[in-house]
């Protein structure tokens, strides 16, 4: 069989490496359980220690901070891998890496950074327990427009006093410290008055609502964060003290590297399911020869391998953009927003090609389908990413 997918899209050694290993781990760890997960919709505490063992929850942090020492390409092809099987699993990886522990990494002081990135990295505690991290931004009125944020975060002499709400968080119950923003300066000057925070989850007046029931990626932890008269040290400010009010802009760049790992999660599931279409393509017989053999079911799975081909094109460009120290903020939008479209998509015509079954539990296409749809909200839906890119076309136009 030729290669028919990543057409071109050579692998240093080291990456082929990580693929390799991820690819094995999948197969006997993460696959055999994806159905199961979503079924229960529990969370896989025990691969994760797994990829703890495999030094993967630091991989992109350099070693001397804890990490694995490798690049954001790598972490692609980890979440890819992930995504294949099981995107819930890859949900909370992503989240765990991109949101959680990389901008305690990029912008946290010496003292934050000594403090956290190497447990992060590790990602679980003597006992066993994980120690993932998470990422506060959205809330419960402030979703695309994240600027908007109610959380408030008082200077009350020696601390803090944070009281407010984060909605949709991926990670909370299993992790040990979040990064969240609130709002330091009641009447700030446009674009400022936002603080990004470190806290530990164990902080009195820091609360972790049940998880919610989701339509997909019902195995990912989400909830909400309440923070009632929580106290934080004055140094819990991100970046230090001369970080007040100018938070905001940290987690813009923030979400700007998670969209190329949200594109990576996307073109995952996008594989997973024509992996799937194409098996069955091959084997089911109808009018006494395959499907596949029919051109409206051929023609289907033609265009999911140009569709999915493009988007690794446009999601491996992105990492490796950031990887060379490049701007990749637009190449990350051009990546999620091109690859979660074709997960729906693929998913969606993968359902078809498998007739009724594909409409099952039992098939896991259904799965896919319904965990895809979260690609074209998290992170910046889909409008968004189509505001970023067109205001970087046009121009910002607004009070014009
Ligand atoms: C499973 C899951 C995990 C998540 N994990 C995290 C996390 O770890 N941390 C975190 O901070 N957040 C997280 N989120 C939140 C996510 O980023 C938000 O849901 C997302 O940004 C959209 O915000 P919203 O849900 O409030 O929708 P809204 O912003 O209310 O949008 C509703 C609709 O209006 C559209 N819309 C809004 N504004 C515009 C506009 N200006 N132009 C055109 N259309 C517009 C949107 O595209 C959407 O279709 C998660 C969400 C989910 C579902």
């Amino acid at each position: 069989m030729p290669e028919t997918l990543a057409v071109g899209l050579d692998l240093t050694e080291e990456q082929a490496q990580i693929q390799s290993t991820i690819r094995d781990f999948v197969k006997e760890r993460v696959a055999p359980r994806a159905q199961e997960l979503d079924e229960k919709a529990e969370f896989p505490v025990d691969i994760f220690q797994g990829l703890a063992e495999l030094g993967f929850l630091g991989l992109s942090i350099p070693e001397e901070h804890g990490g694995s020492g490798f690049d954001t390409m790598s972490v692609v092809l980890v979440v890819e891998e992930l995504a294949k099987a099981c995107a819930s699993t890859a949900l909370g990886y992503a989240a765990h890496i991109s949101l959680g522990l990389t901008p305690i990494y990029l912008f946290g002081t010496k003292a934050q950074r000594e403090k956290y990135v190497p447990q992060l990295c590790k990602g679980v505690d003597d006992n066993g327990k994980l120690t993932l991290g998470c990422f506060g931004l959205t809330e419960p009125g402030a979703g695309s427009d994240a600027g908007g944020t109610k959380t408030r975060a008082e200077k009350k002499g020696d601390h803090w006093l944070v009281n407010g709400r984060k909605a949709w968080i991926t990670n909370p119950h299993y992790s040990r410290t979040c990064i969240f923003t609130a709002k330091t300066n009641p009447n700030p000057p446009k674009g400022k008055g936002i603080t990004a925070f470190i806290a530990e989850l164990d902080t009195p007046g820091f609360k972790v609502e049940p998880k919610e029931d989701k339509l997909g990626m019902r195995s990912s932890d989400t909830a909400q964060l309440v923070f009632e008269d929580m106290k934080l040290p004055l140094d819990a400010v991100a970046g230090g003290l001369e970080q007040v009010d100018v938070g905001f802009a940290k987690f813009m760049k923030t979400l700007a590297g998670g969209r190329i790992t949200i594109g990576a999660l996307a073109l995952g599931i996008a594989e997973g399911a024509y992996n799937k279409a194409v098996e069955y393509a091959r084997q089911r017989k109808q009018f006494g020869k395959p499907i596949g053999e029919f051109q409206g079911v051929a023609f289907m799975i033609a265009d999911m391998a140009m569709e999915i081909e493009a988007a690794k094109h446009l999601v491996y460009n992105a990492a490796r953009l950031r990887d060379a120290g490049r701007d990749f903020a637009l190449a990350g939008s051009y990546a999620k927003l091109y690859a979660s479209e074709v997960a729906m998509k693929t998913c969606t015509n993968a359902i078809q090609v498998l007739g009724g079954v594909g409409y099952t539990r039992e098939y896991d296409v259904e799965r896919m389908l319904r965990d895809a749809k979260l690609c074209e909200i998290g992170e910046g839906t889909s409008e968004v990413q189509r505001l970023v890119i067109s205001r970087t076309v046009l121009g910002d136009l607004r009070g014009m």
